[in-house]
């Protein structure tokens, strides 16, 4: 694995029940990147995440993070090295005010003696979390009433509140408003200062605006990787992407 290189998958196959849903898939990602992976409907980017965080097994193939093998291991094994996910589902405790959440967010991270420790305030992480997402005037409301675009900030937030060094962000604009979307692409922007991000989505538009380095996976496997501009161009990406 070369220096700076954070995630380095080799040759992954996912098969189900006979279908290959990824099919002989490289890919590394680097310490500090912000990696978009898009591609169009079963080219298998949810399976990748699937992969890496150790909900699918691959027929074949390895997954390095940071030199540690994670194929073969538990789920909680690959959160516990620094591994954090979003899901297209939202995972926020409806009734735990905004606070509540990221609180328990942190305590994951926590070793359990903490958790019986009288409590004393806001934790520093807590707040700067809290800064990040802005949703500071929101802490107390409970998790049920956000708004989408809210309530996929609060994720993300619970998110970075663990300290991963990697991020992997299922669609996080799906769904949300123009505004929503712009203050998402900000927050990702903000978020991949100091962490390592691999983003699927397939807006293309939101592409344009905040995506430097771009994966396209078509069929299980990568057909172009490069700049925003130069996957946009390719006519393969067109072809399979695009429809034209
Ligand atoms: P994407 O996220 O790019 O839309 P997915 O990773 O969800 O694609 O799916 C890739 C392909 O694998 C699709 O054809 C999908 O139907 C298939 N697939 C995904 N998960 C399963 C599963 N658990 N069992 C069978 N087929 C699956």
């Amino acid at each position: 694995m070369s220096e700076g290189t954070l995630l380095e998958i080799r040759g992954l196959e996912v098969v189900f029940d006979g279908f290959r849903a990824i099919n002989g898939v490289d890919l590394t990602v680097g310490e500090g990147e912000l990696r978009f992976l898009i591609g169009p409907n079963g080219a298998g980017k949810t399976t990748l995440i699937d992969v890496i965080t150790g909900l699918t097994r691959p027929a074949a193939g390895t997954v390095r993070f940071g030199g540690t093998e994670l194929t073969g291991r538990k789920e909680h094994r690959i959160v516990r090295l620094g591994i954090g996910r979003t899901f297209q589902t939202s995972v926020v405790f409806e009734e735990l005010t905004v606070l509540e959440n990221l609180d328990l967010a942190v305590s994951f991270r926590r070793p359990l003696v903490s958790l019986f420790r009288q409590r004393r305030g806001v934790s520093d992480t807590v707040a700067s979390v809290l800064d990040t997402i802005g949703l500071g005037e929101l802490a107390d409301r409970p998790a049920g009433v956000l708004s989408h675009g809210q309530r996929q900030w609060l994720e993300i937030g619970m998110l970075i509140a663990q300290q991963p060094r990697l991020l992997l962000l299922d669609e996080p604009v799906a769904g949300m408003s123009q505004d929503e979307r712009e203050r998402t692409g900000e927050l990702l922007t903000e978020i991949a200062k100091d962490h390592t991000v691999v983003v699927v989505e397939h807006d293309m538009e939101f592409l344009r605006r905040y995506a430097s380095q771009v994966t396209v996976l078509h069929e299980g496997t990568v057909l172009v990787e490069g700049d925003v501009a130069t996957v946009q161009k390719d006519p393969r990406v067109q072809e399979v992407y695009l429809g034209r």
